[in-house]
C-alpha cells in the first residue's frame, strides 16, 4: 500500500499544504487556505484536519496511508508547546493536543518553528544532506534555523536559530523584537529600501526612490548603480559577521541562504563570500555558501520531510 506524508505550513495570513508521497517525497498536490481569522485555538487545527481530509479524497487516498504530518509554525516552538504566538493569538498551546482533536491519535505529528523546518528541509533536499548546516531566510524579518548532528537545534525554549536577532551593530531604533542593532535591521527588507534612501542623500543613483523595491536594488546594483551596490554591500558585511560568530560557536558544514531576498541570487553569495573572508577565524573560513533551492514550498516540504525524522 502507498504511503503519504503531509506538510503544512502556517503562517500569519495563509496556511499552506502539500501532500507528497513517502518516502521518495515526490509533491502529488498543494493547496493553500486563508488562515481563520478568530477562535484561532481551535479553528486553525480544525482546518488543517477538513483540507487534509478533502485532499485525501481527491486523490483517493485513505487514511490509514498517511504516515504523518509535518506542521510548520510562524513562533518559537519546543517539543510541539508554545508559549506565546503573537502572530496567531496562540498562547500555552500544545500543538500535538490541538492537532489530534481534529485527526486520528495514531497518526504521526512532527512540529517545528517554520524557519526551523526550511532550515531541515532546504538541508534534506541537498543530494547527500549535511550533519550540521546554518539557514539564512532573509525576507520582511529575518530568521534561521540550525541544525546540528542531523537535528534541528530548537534550544532550551524554542528560540534557537533566531540568527536575525544576533546583535551585530550599534543601533538605537528598536528592532521587532524589542532590542535593537539585530541583523534583521541590516538585512530585512525594510532595511534594505530604508538604507537605499539614506545612501542615495550621499550618492547618485538611477534608482526611482519613489517605488523602490528590493528587486531593484539587486538589479541595479547587477548593472553598477554605486547607491544599490553600497546596500548590497552593507548587507554583505553583515551577514558575514554574523557568519563568522557563527562558525566559531557551531562550525557547520555549511551555510545556506533562503528567503525573498535570496532571489537576488549570486550577486548576493558573492559579496557575503568576499566579507566573511576577512572576518572568519581559524579553518573556518573555507564554509561554503549556497543559496537554498526550495523557494516557496521550503515550509510545506520540510515540514514533510520532518514527519520521517521524528
Ligand atoms: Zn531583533
Amino acid at each position: 500500500m502507498k504511503k503519504y506524508v503531509y506538510g503544512v505550513d502556517i503562517g500569519g495570513t495563509n496556511i499552506k499544504f502539500g501532500l507528497f508521497s513517502s518516502p521518495e517525497m515526490e509533491l502529488i498536490q498543494k493547496a493553500e487556505s486563508s488562515t481563520p481569522l478568530s477562535n484561532h485555538e481551535t479553528s486553525i487545527f480544525s482546518l488543517v484536519g477538513e483540507v487534509i481530509e478533502s485532499m485525501n479524497k481527491k486523490n483517493c487516498i485513505e487514511m490509514s496511508q498517511i504516515e504523518g504530518v509535518g506542521i510548520a509554525v510562524p513562533c518559537p516552538v519546543k517539543n510541539g508547546y508554545v508559549e506565546k504566538c503573537p502572530n496567531l493569538k496562540w498562547e500555552k498551546l500544545d500543538i500535538y493536543a490541538s492537532m489530534n482533536k481534529y485527526l486520528p491519535s495514531n497518526l504521526k505529528i512532527a512540529v517545528s518553528n517554520d524557519a526551523n523546518i526550511a532550515a531541515y528541509g532546504e538541508n534534506q533536499s541537498l543530494e547527500i544532506p549535511h550533519n550540521n548546516a546554518v539557514f539564512y531566510t532573509l525576507g520582511t524579518g529575518v530568521g534561521g534555523g540550525i541544525i546540528i548532528d542531523g537535528e534541528i537545534l530548537e534550544g532550551r525554549t524554542g528560540a534557537g536559530g533566531e540568527i536575525g536577532h544576533m546583535h551585530v551593530f550599534e543601533g538605537t531604533e528598536p528592532c521587532s523584537c524589542g532590542l535593537s542593532g539585530c541583523l534583521e535591521q541590516v538585512c530585512g527588507t525594510s532595511a534594505i529600501l530604508k538604507q537605499t534612501i539614506e545612501f542615495s542623500k550621499e550618492y547618485p543613483t538611477r534608482l526611482d526612490l519613489n517605488k523602490l523595491t528590493v528587486k531593484d536594488v539587486f538589479d541595479y546594483a547587477k548593472d553598477g548603480d554605486i547607491v544599490a551596490m553600497k546596500v548590497i554591500d552593507r548587507i554583505g558585511e553583515y551577514m558575514a559577521i554574523s557568519a563568522s560568530i557563527l562558525a566559531v560557536s557551531l562550525d557547520p558544514d555549511i551555510f545556506i541562504i533562503g528567503g525573498g531576498v535570496s532571489k537576488a541570487g549570486d550577486i548576493l553569495i558573492d559579496t557575503i563570500k568576499k566579507h566573511y573572508k576577512k572576518h572568519a577565524r581559524f579553518n573556518t573560513g573555507d564554509i561554503p555558501f549556497i543559496l537554498a533551492r526550495t523557494g516557496n514550498d521550503a515550509g510545506i516540504i520540510g515540514a514533510a520531510s520532518y514527519v520521517n525524522k521524528k
